[in-house]
This record gives structure tokens, sequence and C-alpha cells, in this order.
């Protein structure tokens, strides 16, 4: 059986295997390519952004691609090209990570929070026709493919009651998403990944925007860059020009040569590694499935798309310990775990200043006391896996050995 690339079981111990909750795979092919960029003399963005930028637009099916130095302003650039009045309503799930949501509120826009099915972990028509039917129609919508499972952005669009010319994807999970039979990159304003160390693409720091919309596309490589015109970098290179106009506001927000050569050599890695992310979703989903008290990640169904896996996000209801006390048992066996997300409304500064349905947001409140994230990533070994599912096993069985203690004597129960 493969083990993926590179596999290198970390061991400690005598029979611990550690399992680092992430891992962030540079390919050699990578670190070559960064030298090269940075031997180069010409490391800013450059033609290795525009290459990259046309070789991912490839991969997920955009006319368009745009560099960024983060999908977060990715997602704030995205807004800001669909020129809203200020303190319009921008829906977001509440499930997701506070870097989306400080997005909106950068765009100069206004965040309502929408809830989520517990099964799936995303909005519904029904959440959003909830904060819709309170706070009346929105401006905008963004949309996140939780974990990398698929989310049915036409239905929560019209939910909401836009076109998808008004839906930003946050596709920060979603490298290797399918949606039906076609990658998440394309129809709607626009899509933003993230190439973040422990994404499915990592780079250590970046992002990309996709889009179909040549205006969009053209507006967006202005904003990231100052708001001056689009070839703007090009006035210190031989035979640039030092002319530039500013025809509106611009972030510094721009991917360098050196990120988007390592791009390119870690593109080249993305079919493998989404391959062994799946072998790893699959070999958790048959030695959890027997485990009472875990349920396995929600997934699409085959005609409704591929799940990307960058998380493995189980759902815990051990009888009589919580997630918390799962989360420490594990850590004291050396195996990392994390929990996605802690819900945006929980968090002080959201708590406060986003919208919040009335009957709050029950949904995404049951979930997260029962979330917990297992390691996946493309160097996680077979061995590694069963070491997390023996671990789960022995943690369920020997509280119930416990409580049977309790039962019987003690009597604390
Ligand atoms: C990681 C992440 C982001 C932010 O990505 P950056 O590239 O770090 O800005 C946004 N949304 C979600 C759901 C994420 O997981």
């Amino acid at each position: 059986m493969t083990t993926g690339i590179n596999a290198v079981p970390r061991s400690i111990g005598t029979d611990d295997i550690a399992v680092p909750f992430a891992d962030c795979h540079i390919t050699e092919e990578a670190q070559a390519a960064a030298l090269r960029v940075l031997r180069s003399g010409w490391v800013t963005t450059g033609r290795e952004v525009a290459a990259f930028e046309a070789s991912f637009a490839t991969v997920v099916g955009a006319e368009y691609g745009v560099g960024v130095s983060s999908c977060t302003h990715g997602i704030e650039l995205a807004l800001r090209s669909l020129d809203l009045p200020p303190g319009s309503l921008v829906l977001s799930s509440t499930m997701t990570f506070c870097g989306a949501v400080q997005a909106i509120v950068h765009a100069g826009q206004l965040p309502v929070l929408v809830d989520v099915d517990p099964k799936t972990g995303m909005p519904t028509p029904a959440t959003i026709r909830t904060a819709v039917r309170e706070f009346g129609p929105p401006a905008a919508l963004t949309v996140v493919h939780w974990a990398g499972d698929v989310a049915d952005v036409p239905a929560l669009a019209e939910a909401a009651g836009l076109p998808l010319d008004r839906v930003v994807v946050d596709a920060a999970h979603a490298v290797g998403t399918y949606a039906g039979d076609r990658p998440i990159g394309s129809g709607c304003a626009a899509t933003c990944f993230s190439f973040y160390a422990t994404k499915n693409l990592p780079l250590g720091e970046g992002g990309m925007i996709t889009t179909d919309d040549p205006v969009r596309a053209e507006w967006l490589r202005r904003a990231r860059l100052h708001g001056m015109t689009a070839d703007a970098w090009r006035r210190y290179l031989p035979g640039g020009s030092w002319r530039y106009n500013v025809a509106a506001p611009g972030l510094k927000a721009n991917l360098t040569d050196i990120q988007a050569a390592m791009g390119r050599a870690q593109l080249a890695y993305l079919p493998r590694w989404q391959r062994r992310r799946a072998q790893i979703a699959a070999r958790y989903d048959e030695q959890l499935a027997g485990i009472p008290g875990i349920t396995l990640p929600h997934r699409p169904a085959l005609r409704d798309g591929k799940h990307a896996w960058h998380l493995y996000p189980i759902q815990l209801r051990f009888a009589g310990i919580d997630r918390d006390a799962v989360i420490a048992a594990l850590s004291e066996r050396a195996i990392g775990t994390s929990v996605h997300f802690i819900p945006v409304h929980r968090l002080a500064y959201f708590s406060q200043t986003a919208v919040i349905p009335s009957i709050g947001l029950a949904g995404a409140d049951t979930l997260f006391d029962r979330l917990l994230s297992l390691p996946i990533y493309p160097r996680l070994t077979d061995e590694q896996v069963d070491a997390v599912c023996a671990a789960l096993a022995d943690i369920a069985q020997q509280n119930l050995a416990d409580r049977t203690t309790c039962k019987d004597g003690k009597g604390t129960e």
C-alpha cells in the first residue's frame, strides 16, 4: 500500500507514533524554483506571477487568475470589486475562519452571520432565508466550501435573492473540490483561494482570485497593487516606463514571483496530493465507522461533486467525556488535532458588531461542541492514521469502562 510522497514516520519513544496536526510540504522543485527567482534579480510581482495565474486558472477552470498576498485580502478585494454602497449587508456562514469575516468588515460592509446545518457545517437555503427575512435583502453573499465539501452555491444564492455575480466564494479549503464534474473556481463574481502553510496547495502564504469577467480581473489586478495601472510592475524592468496612473483606491496585496514560482512547481504535485488525501479519508472512514459516538464527516453524493479533504472533521459524542477532554487525551498521546472553527459569532468583536439573527445560531453552536479535526495531509502515513484511530477507540473504550466502574461503586453519577 502506498504511503504517500516522502512518507516519514515520526516515531517518539518506543511505540508511540507522533502525529502532528499539520504539515507544510514545500517540494524540492518548489525550493529550487524559489532559489532560481531569488538569484534572478527580480523577486516581486512579475512574469512568474503572470505564469502562475494562467496555470492556476486553467487548473480550476476559470478564465482569469489574479495572484494576491492571501485569501483574506482576496475576499476583501473581490467584495470591493462589487462596488457596493458602504455598509451593505453581506451574508457569511458563522462556521468559518474569522479572516473571511474581517474581509467583509475591511471592504466596508456589514457581515450578517448565517447558521449552518450541523450535518454539513454549511448554511442551507433555509438558514439563509431566516437571515434575509429578518434583515432584508443582502447586497452580496460569501460561500465557503467548508472542509473541502461542496456547497450548493446556486441554491444559496437563490435563497439570498442574489445573482451569481453577487457571490464571492471562499475556496480556502476548496483547491481540489468539484461541484458536479467541474472544479470550484468559476461561475461566480470571484473565487478566492488560499496558499497558506496548511492548505492543499501550500506556499506558506499567498492567495489567488479567479474570475471569468475580464473587467473584474483587470480591476482586481490594479486594486491588489495600490490601484496603479496594471502594468506598473514593469516600471523597474529594462524598457519599462516610469509613468503610471491611479484611478481607484488599492491595497498592497500582491503575490511575489518567489511564491508564484513555488506555486507552479507545487501545482505539479496537486493531483497526487489530492489522491493521497482521499486515501487517508477512506482509511479514517473505515476504522472510525465502528466507534460509537463518532460521526464521520459529511461528503457529497457522487453526482454532486468531489470533496477536497482539506479537513477531516468528525463529530464526537462520547458518553461522559467532552470534546475538549478528548483533545487533551489525544495530545497526551502526541496526536495533534484542531477545531474548525470557533463560530464567528462567539468571537468577542463579531458578537458585538456583526448582524446575528435574533433566534441565534443553534446549528453552529451544537456542531461546535462536537467538532474535532483529525490530521490529514499528503505526507501522513497509514501508520499515523492507524495510530489516531486506535487512540480514539481506546479513549472511547476507557471512558466506557470508567463509567461502568462509577455506576458499580463510587457512584459519582
Ligand atoms: C485559511 C482560511 C482563510 C484565509 O486564508 P489566508 O490565505 O490565510 O488569508 C479564509 N477562509 C477560510 C475558510 C480559511 O480556512
